[in-house]
């Protein structure tokens, strides 16, 4: 593993750096790199005693670091933001980036991987980077005070301080806070005035009623779900495995809606679910399905046992006893409008989301810096020069499949550009040849 150049206690650690980048994770060490390979003198502070412990817990330990299909309608915050970073270093940018430092590429169903299988791997090689342009990296170092002047930053820090021309905020928001992203810094950067978007937890659980969740926990389904809003249905629908747990909802559709969901419940709006619990079929598809089985079973089996084999058994109650039926009656007793109004409990079962999980198990958060106190093009402070920001601590979040590390990527790349951003050159430049 490429060794940090320096560790703790940095007296060698001197003069003036021309950026200092506080926090050592995805979109910081971007930064970083970004800016050393334009020839800067670069110090990269982290007060965990690593750098990129997060990354190393990103998709399973496998490190989905980006996305073939890069539509910005798979970002939420501020809208005009990632337009406008991305042009800089799109996609097929991280991919070449990744692999000119050693990063070869797996993609599958359009998502990235590191071919290792390992997000280990993508830690060693930045980390490797950083040291090949000799950035100084201090870790274990907690930030006491970061004030301008005139000769541009001055860092106050338990590992002592630091002078920098600019300063690099890279020190993400409160998602996953056992990983470093601990909103430490919050205090100081609202002390030179900037203001944040209100930061939610996202890309996680929520606690919800409308069904005996402790008695269905441990439960997992395809499903498809819709997000209601003050009675409101949206018209996506996300499509995965969902998780039933003894609080609520969990689950990659669940993720794909909660950014949304986050932010209403904030609102103080009532937001719930409607689940299809059977999206193989249209409701008149199981209307066949159910008349079939329970003419089949008709003085023979109950409700409940007749749905055997359709459902997971622990289900099947809370689907009857939702549509007003008692799982214990013949699987004959249905009439036709009866049937009917089951299919449609099945097909749209509605659950009430009550609160989001806490940030200890988002991987994401909604908000952040807000966006009209930055130039959008550069990442730059409008309220203080030489201060930059890069990753989650902007008001962007995106929904999983790569995207909240492309966006670190990019704006990590921008914010290291230091004002001056240019598209990203690849030095390999057989980029295209990913697949
Ligand atoms: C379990 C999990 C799995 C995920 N999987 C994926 C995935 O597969 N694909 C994907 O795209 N996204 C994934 N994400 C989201 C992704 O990891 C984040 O969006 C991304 O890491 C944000 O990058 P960042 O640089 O803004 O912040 P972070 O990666 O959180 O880095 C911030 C750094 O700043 C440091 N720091 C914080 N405060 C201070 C301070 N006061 N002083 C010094 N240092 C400080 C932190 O210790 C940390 O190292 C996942 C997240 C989690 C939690």
């Amino acid at each position: 593993m490429g060794q940090p150049v320096e560790k703790k206690n940095h007296k060698k650690a001197s003069g003036i750096y021309d950026v200092i980048v506080i926090g050592a994770g995805a979109s910081g060490m971007m930064a970083a790199i970004t800016a050393a390979r334009q020839g800067r003198r670069v110090l990269l502070l982290e007060h965990m005693d690593k750098p990129g412990k997060k990354l190393l817990a990103t998709g399973n330990g496998r490190c989905n670091y980006t996305n073939e299909d890069m539509d910005y309608s798979y970002y939420y915050g501020n809208k005009e933001l990632v337009p406008s970073i991305m042009r800089y270093f799109h996609n097929y940018d991280t991919v070449s980036f990744f692999k000119e430092i050693g990063i070869y590429p797996r993609k599958k169903n359009g998502y990235y991987y590191p071919f290792s299988g390992q997000a280990l791997s993508v830690v060693e090689a930045l980390t490797a980077e950083l040291k090949r342009l000799s950035v100084t990296l201090v870790v274990s170092c907690d930030i006491h005070g970061l004030k301008p002047d005139s000769r541009g930053f001055y860092v106050q820090t338990s590992t002592g301080n630091y002078r920098g021309k600019n300063v690099i905020v890279a020190t993400g928001l409160k998602a996953s806070e056992k990983l470093g992203s601990d909103g430490s810094l919050f205090p100081i950067i609202k002390g030179l005035g900037h203001r944040f978007v209100p930061i939610l937890p996202a890309l996680c659980g929520f606690e919800a009623k409308g069904m005996n969740f402790k008695r269905v926990a441990g439960v997992r389904t395809q499903a498809s779900l819709s997000l209601v809003t003050d009675g409101c249905r949206s018209k996506l629908e996300e499509e995965g495995e969902l998780q039933l747990t003894d609080y609520g909802v969990s689950g990659i559709p669940v993720f794909q809606i909660s950014s949304n969901a986050s932010r209403a419940l904030y609102a103080g709006r009532k937001v719930g679910l409607e689940i299809d619990f059977m999206p193989d079929l249209t409701h008149s598809m199981l209307v066949e399905e159910l008349n079939r089985r329970f003419a089949r079973d008709k003085g023979q089996r109950t409700l409940s046992q007749s749905l055997c084999g359709l459902f997971h058994q622990k289900l099947i109650p809370e689907f009857l006893k939702k549509a007003g039926f008692h799982p214990e009656a013949d699987a004959g007793s249905l009439g036709p409008s009866e049937v009917e109004k089951l299919a449609t409990t099945i097909l749209r079962y509605p659950v009430e989301l009550t609160k989001v999980r806490d940030f200890s198990t988002a991987q994401v958060c909604t908000g952040g810096i807000r966006s009209e106190e930055i130039d959008i093009h550069t990442l730059e402070s409008k309220l203080v020069p030489g201060l930059f920001f890069a990753g989650e601590i902007l008001d962007v979040d995106g929904i999983c499949g790569g995207y909240n590390l492309q966006w670190a990527w990019a704006s990590g790349y921008v914010a290291g550009m230091l004002g001056a951003p240019v598209h990203f050159e690849c030095h390999m430049c057989d980029s295209d040849s990913t697949d």
